[in-house]
């Protein structure tokens, strides 16, 4: 079965991973501080803060912008249910905002006319998650301007960002935003196995992100309450966590992080073979790339009728193609649909959920395997 995404190593890698067994710090060492270092600079922003998942990474962004009982934070439905769990995590209630159809990402529009009627309502959003659907960044000029406007912060879902850039700069560089979170699951651009990072350029938020990390435990003199009692002192300020991010996935990490170039141009390049392979399929859809936009290519989504998408799902999976769907709009999800509250439907998140497909897309799928992938679809729609 060709895979829909999967991780590309390298002896480097695997180098990498031994030197840290090796050494003295399998936790806690040098490895996490330049992983973080390599990455802020990349992406060029102040603070990089690394945990042991996107998951994890959502939840102490939540934490550090304060979100907790009583507030309200609004996502994407077409997302993996982790962009909304983090609220809930927080004792927060979550809602979400339609999807633009050509991109998969939020709708300024639909977001607009929701910060409108919330207003009104007199409930608006402490912070809005919007998620890069696929590698894209959503519009976040106009998202930050609606920010200003309606008082809310912004958490970017970059988990299929790595490597993308909006408007010349690098996803996670928080012009318009408070932080960005981006995640290494094997199946994402680069991996450290399970591993995430927050991104941000406030040095208070930078301070929480590590605190809730670890147990909300410091020996930072700025942050203690009262004098130090010796050498062996620590507070405990907040309830924290134990989200660190290991020595082994930070060298790894950092291996990875040396090809982020090569591996976003291979995606690139099969994501213009695809293009150009269905600009002459009327049944297929693709998402479009706004100019200002440069995409990391995490996914591929092509959409078709929405009678013809199973059968079409079927049919590649017994071709051993590993076809996927990202995602279920999270609501419809039973624990969601148990929630005290009731979700309005997302009605371009459900169109698109009923005719989209994700077909494989990893740095190294061969031309050949492409080719049968794009002739399987092909076969199956025109005959
Ligand atoms: C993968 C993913 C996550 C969760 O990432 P983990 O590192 O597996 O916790 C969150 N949001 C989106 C959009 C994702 O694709």
């Amino acid at each position: 079965m060709i895979p829909y995404g999967r991780q590309s190593i390298q002896q480097q890698d695997i180098d990498a991973v031994v030197d840290v067994l090796n050494s003295d710090f399998l936790t806690q060492g040098p490895k996490v501080p330049e992983f973080e270092h390599n990455i802020a600079e990349l992406v060029q922003v102040k603070h990089a803060c690394a945990v042991n998942s996107a998951t994890s990474a959502l939840h102490i962004a939540c934490l550090a912008l304060g979100v907790g009982s009583g507030d309200l934070v609004w996502t994407s439905p077409i997302s993996f249910v982790a962009s909304a769990n983090c609220a809930l995590y927080c004792g927060a209630d979550v809602d979400f905002v339609d999807i633009d159809l050509d991109t998969g990402n939020m709708s300024i529009a639909a977001l607009e006319k929701k910060l409108i009627n919330a207003e009104r309502n007199g409930r608006l959003p402490k912070v809005v998650i919007p998620v890069h659907f696929s590698g894209q960044s959503c519009d976040m000029a106009a998202i930050h301007q609606l920010a200003q406007t309606y008082g809310f912060k912004i958490i970017e879902d970059a988990s299929h960002g790595i490597g993308g850039q909006y408007l010349g700069k690098p996803i996670g560089c928080g012009q318009y935003s408070d932080l960005c979170v981006f995640s290494f699951h094997p199946v994402k651009i680069i991996t450290t196995a399970e591993g995430g990072m927050v991104t941000t350029n406030d040095d208070k938020l930078a301070k929480q992100l590590t605190l809730y990390r670890s147990h909300g435990v410091t020996r930072d003199p700025a942050l203690l309450t009262k004098a130090s009692e010796g050498p062996w002192y620590y507070q405990q300020l907040a309830l924290g966590y134990n989200y660190r991010m290991t020595e082994l996935q930070a060298a790894l990490g950092c291996s990875q992080l040396r090809q982020l170039k090569d591996l976003v141009a291979k995606r690139q390049q099969l994501t213009k073979s695809y293009d150009l392979a269905f600009a002459d399929m009327p049944e297929v859809k693709t998402l479009t790339v706004n100019a200002h936009c440069q995409s990391a290519c995490h996914l591929y989504v092509i959409q078709v009728a929405a009678d013809k998408r199973l059968a079409l799902f079927e049919h590649l999976r017994n071709c051993g193609i590993g076809v996927n769907l990202h995602y279920i709009p999270i609501y419809q999800q039973p624990y969601y649909q148990r929630l005290a509250y009731e979700f309005e439907a997302c009605m371009n998140a459900e169109a698109y959920y009923q005719s989209a497909i994700s077909i494989p897309l990893f740095a190294q799928l061969t031309a050949q395997e492409q080719q049968f992938i794009i002739s399987s679809i092909r076969e199956f729609l025109c005959n």
